[in-house]
């Protein structure tokens, strides 16, 4: 069957006691057994069966049954943000003495999680260029437990080639770790680029119209202990599981994703291209575009589509802030494929506390304008733009 219709139809673990055909939100904390024997066998993981919601909950395993279903993987974890996949899946591959092999382009968030706060627990972030594979040959050691990337890095829109990546993981037996967020894993899949574990911030395309927080850690089961970590230790000892109600809500857009996802992407295309010829406009930075210099490699990597994520290029930072300021129909606001066309300058807000060294060395630049491209019409998207523009 086809991704949409896995979306919709994979059945529930079990008949719903009244037949329900959409999941119904287990709001229940604990649950009940028929018998000590039943009650030991569910808490010492003997039977898998939900004992207390903050590792287990029939709403949340439903969603990552489907995301199981979708992608192939052995296990999958929903947290309650995407910050916490990240996060969780680190701290379970890491630990004192060890060190991160990345690249500076990435979220502000992730990267100031593996530079700074999990440097105060003795691991170090080794930031490279994931783009030269000598580079990555280079700092990996035998103390490396990673190899950490976004597959299109937000906002630089970076492009790295995964399987060359693999194989320097595959060579030093360690797991490589790719946040998809930017591209939704029912277009392509990651794994058979060789990644072995994917993360995803489902707050974005997933959620359905920017409804709720959630993170997903899609586990392809090459590194079996690694799952056993997140389910058995993460999830008890760290408490951040996803909760039924947002499991519900991510569910209901996972079952509309594909129809979403295919509008927003060639809107996106369509806005790029028009933007790439309009007065005002230094630059646009859009892998789906022919002259962006990923373009071949992601067309090969993600197949047609290259995300609902522009970036464009005007003179100066003064001249983002007014065209921002002039915006009628496109939101000033951060987050990524709401439904919404949103805008942002990364520089200021995202990056906003960094130093000014700090954002030349990620590629963050004062001139540059986020766009995250909604479901509205590409024609009025792009007029609103424009008019902006030609105030500003
Ligand atoms: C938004 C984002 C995250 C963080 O996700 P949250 O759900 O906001 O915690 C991580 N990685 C990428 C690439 C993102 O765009």
């Amino acid at each position: 069957m086809k991704k949409e219709t896995i979306a919709i139809d994979t059945p529930f673990e079990r008949r719903d006691a009244f037949g329900a055909l959409s999941m119904p939100v287990y709001n229940s904390v604990a649950y009940e057994f028929d018998n000590a024997n039943d009650m030991a066998d569910a808490f010492t993981g003997r039977v898998v069966a939900p004992d207390y919601s903050r590792t287990q909950n029939p709403t949340v395993t439903n969603l990552e049954r489907r995301v199981m279903a979708l992608t192939g993987a052995k296990a999958v974890t929903a947290l309650n943000s995407g910050m916490a996949a990240i996060s969780n899946t680190i701290i379970a591959l890491t630990a004192a003495g060890k060190n991160i092999v990345t690249s500076r382009h990435m979220f502000g968030n992730t990267y100031d999680l593996l530079a700074n706060t999990l440097k105060r627990f003795g691991v170090e972030a080794r930031f490279c260029d994931l783009t030269d594979i000598s580079d990555v040959e280079r700092n990996v050691d035998a103390n490396t437990c990673c190899i950490f990337f976004e597959i299109i890095t937000n906002p630089q829109m970076e492009v790295a080639d995964i399987s060359k990546l693999a194989a320097v993981a595959r060579k030093n037996n360690i797991p490589l770790v790719a946040d998809t967020t930017t591209i939704p894993f029912t277009m392509f899949s990651v794994h058979d680029l060789g990644a072995d574990i994917e993360i995803v911030s489902s707050t974005k395309y997933l959620s359905g119209g920017a409804t709720s927080l959630g993170g997903l850690i899609i586990d392809y089961g090459t590194f079996p202990d690694f799952n056993k970590r997140i389910k058995g230790e993460m999830l008890f000892n760290f408490g951040a599981y996803m909760t039924p109600q947002v499991a519900y809500l991510q569910t209901l857009g996972l079952e509309t994703l594909s129809a979403r996802y295919h509008v927003q992407a060639s809107n996106a295309l369509t806005l790029a291209k028009r933007l790439h010829d309009t007065e005002g406009i230094k630059s646009v930075n859009y892998v789906g575009l022919d002259d962006n210099p990923f373009h071949e490699l992601a067309q090969k990597q993600f197949g047609p589509t290259a995300g609902a994520m522009v970036c464009i290029d005007l003179e100066s930072q003064e001249a983002c802030f007014r065209m921002l300021n002039n915006l009628k129909l496109v939101h000033r606001a951060t987050n990524l494929f709401d439904s919404r066309t949103l805008a942002i300058h990364p520089y200021s807000t995202i990056y906003g506390n960094f130093t000014t060294e700090q954002r030349a060395a990620m590629d963050v630049h004062d001139t540059t304008i986020r766009l995250s491209v909604g479901l509205e019409d590409a024609g009025d998207i792009y007029d609103d733009i424009v008019q902006a523009l030609r105030k500003a």
